[in-house]
């Protein structure tokens, strides 16, 4: 189950920083699965931002991308000198039986100190961020629409083979055209959703660093550390003040300040006091994102239903 090196990326990662990283799905040569996903948004939901590509080195594992500046109403670097501008999605996704890396009290990853290696417990079902290119992500819109919805089923993800379109993704059961409902634990890791408007911050200094110094004079210009890629190093506390989904938000659902169809339903306890009924039998998903949020009439305690923004 735990082939490839992700998990031990992951680890180090948790262990830099103490716990608080953001793990992402990975599917690529290196680790190209099957895997089983259940997409966490869809439709008007599915976050998509404008970003740009560049390099910090020359190999493939080296390219990074950072937000457009257009995406907060801003002047962008990126633009200025004329770097192509792609859509970036990003998605939440619980990714079935995950590796799960040990942690001690203090948070930080747990290593044998006999091997070295980092300590792995019973796999479990989590939710991880899955960011895909423009390609892919046309590959999941005309899925979301085939198949009533990104969230009405499991899916089995595979590596394509190429990093043009780098996902092959299908029903895990192609059988069933009804797709099936959450679970209620489906349903607990729905309320573990990132926000996904924070991860993909880039603020304008970050942006104006990077295209001084991967998109200018020098193309490769030192500095290997990663931690000015937008998308990879976006702080985890960027104060959310240029965009949608504030983090104290008032219950009403983000507004996609960005026109991208970026509306986050924020993982929050917010959440529950504007939702709409849990599992109205329109919604083929289970999660409670029919397009009957103003009436608030099924039963819905225990489970706490968390519709997606209406
Ligand atoms: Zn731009």
């Amino acid at each position: 189950m735990a082939k490839g090196w992700s998990a031990v990326e992951q680890a180090a990662a948790a262990q830099a920083e103490g716990g608080s990283f953001t793990p992402y799905l990975k599917i690529n040569a290196s680790e190209p699965g099957p895997k089983i996903i259940r997409i966490l948004e869809q439709g008007e939901d599915v976050n998509t931002f404008p970003v740009h590509g560049y390099k910090i080195g020359p190999a493939q594992k080296d390219y990074r991308s950072f937000t457009c500046q257009s995406e907060y109403g801003l002047p962008c670097p990126g633009c200025a000198i004329g770097l192509k501008t792609s859509i970036r999605t990003v998605l939440n996704v619980i990714e079935r039986n995950r590796p799960q890396i040990m942690r001690g009290a203090d948070g930080f990853a747990i290593k044998d100190p006999a091997t070295g290696q980092y300590k792995f417990g019973p796999p479990a079902d989590e939710v991880v961020v899955a960011s895909v290119g423009q390609p892919t992500g046309n590959m999941l819109r005309e899925k979301d629409s085939k198949w009533r919805g990104l969230m009405t089923r499991d899916w089995e993800v595979k590596f394509s083979g190429t990093t043009t379109q780098s996902w092959t993704l299908e029903p895990a059961d192609p059988t069933n055209a009804a797709g099936e409902p959450a679970s209620e634990n489906d349903k607990l890791l729905f309320a573990k959703k990132y926000n996904l408007d924070e991860y993909m911050y880039t603020s304008p200094e970050e942006a104006a660093e990077i295209v001084r110094k991967y998109c200018g004079g020098s193309p490769q210009g030192g500095g290997f550390g990663g931690q000015t890629g937008g998308f990879q190093g976006a702080p985890q506390q960027q104060p959310a003040t240029q965009f949608a989904a504030p983090q104290q938000a008032a219950p009403a659902p983000a507004v996609d300040a960005g026109g991208f169809g970026g509306a986050v339903a924020q993982p929050s306890a917010a959440a529950p006091a504007q939702e709409a009924p849990a599992a109205p039998p329109a919604d083929p998903s289970g999660f409670g994102v029919a397009a009957t949020p103003a009436a608030p009439t099924a039963p819905a305690p225990a489970q706490g239903g968390f519709g997606v923004a209406g």
